[in-house]
């Protein structure tokens, strides 16, 4: 690892052993229920490692609760059921060897609504990543780690002169730029995000899409977007998610984002990204 002087890029280990090498997330069979409201029915999808996978489909059918079952964040709701296997390079995080830490250190999320600590520094805030997995560094780990996960988020240019101030005097774009690098911090091998730019406008929706396209490679993206232009930009593989009358949600097909876009085989795949909806 070093500073590239030239980009200013940081030059992250390629694929280091133990290092922040991108995983393959496999689901297999997912179904989830709030209650005894079923809300996924066997959902089986392969998100290959370093490779953006762009969830899809009308609201309701279940693409949230789909990407918090890829980390057992819906392990934070009451009334969440699960079932299924979500396999991460081949082992279930369902496992009783895998902690709820384990899972969300290696399995990082971004949500819709930016949601930065607004009064805590914008150091703190990407150092916070750390905490709340209860990974530990010293100050000289912690400096790089802040400057290797802001440069990974497309922010540091923007912030390196004020890391002190509070991460809510950011611009809506920049705030979630910092929630990337907070999730970041953790050299996490797959991030979930769910609609990262529904709140943003068009310039800053643009930088998040630069960001997530130069995490590829280095981290197994999975993103849930309702804008089909961004998908298109933005992934190698689309699913498209959907929960017809009265039924569970469900993939109704799956592929590389050309052929979704391009060659779909379901109908009701081609209504939909032809906005038919
Ligand atoms: P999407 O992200 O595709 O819009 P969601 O996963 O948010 O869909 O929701 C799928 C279904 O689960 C919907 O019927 C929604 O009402 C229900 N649901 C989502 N979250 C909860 C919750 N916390 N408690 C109960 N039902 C929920
Ligand atoms: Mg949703």
């Amino acid at each position: 690892a070093g500073v590239d002087p030239l980009t200013d890029t940081v030059v992250l280990p390629a694929a280091a052993p133990g290092g922040p090498s991108p995983a393959t997330l496999e689901a297999r069979a997912v179904s989830a229920w709030f209650g005894s409201h079923q809300v996924l029915s066997q959902v089986s999808l392969t998100m290959p490692a370093g490779e953006v996978t762009a969830l899809i489909g009308p609201s309701g059918c279940g693409k949230s609760t789909f990407l918090r079952t890829l980390n057992r964040m819906h392990e934070l709701i009451p009334a969440a059921q699960f079932g299924g296997e979500v396999l991460f390079e081949g082992e279930d995080i369902y496992d009783a060897s895998w902690r709820l830490t384990d899972a969300r250190r290696r399995i990082g999320m971004v949500f819709q609504k930016p949601n930065p600590f607004p009064a805590m520094s914008i150091y703190d805030n990407v150092v916070a990543g750390l905490r709340l997995t209860g990974a530990r560094a010293g100050r000289r780990e912690k400096d790089l780690l802040v400057e290797e996960s802001l440069t990974r988020a497309g922010l540091w240019k923007e912030v390196r002169d004020r890391l002190r101030q509070p991460g809510g005097a950011l611009s809506g774009g920049q705030q979630q730029r910092l929630c990337i690098a907070r999730a970041l911090a953790v050299r996490p091998r797959v991030l979930l995000m769910d609609e990262p730019c529904s709140a943003l406008d068009p310039t800053s929706t643009r930088r998040v899409e630069e960001t997530i396209q130069e995490l590829a490679g280095q981290v197994t993206v999975v993103i849930v977007t309702h804008n089909m232009q961004q998908a298109a930009r933005v992934s190698q593989q689309c699913a498209f998610f959907l929960a017809e009358q009265g039924t569970p949600g469900g993939i109704v097909e799956a592929g590389p984002t050309g052929d979704i876009f391009g060659t779909p085989k379901d109908s009701r795949t081609a209504d939909y990204v032809a906005g038919r909806f």
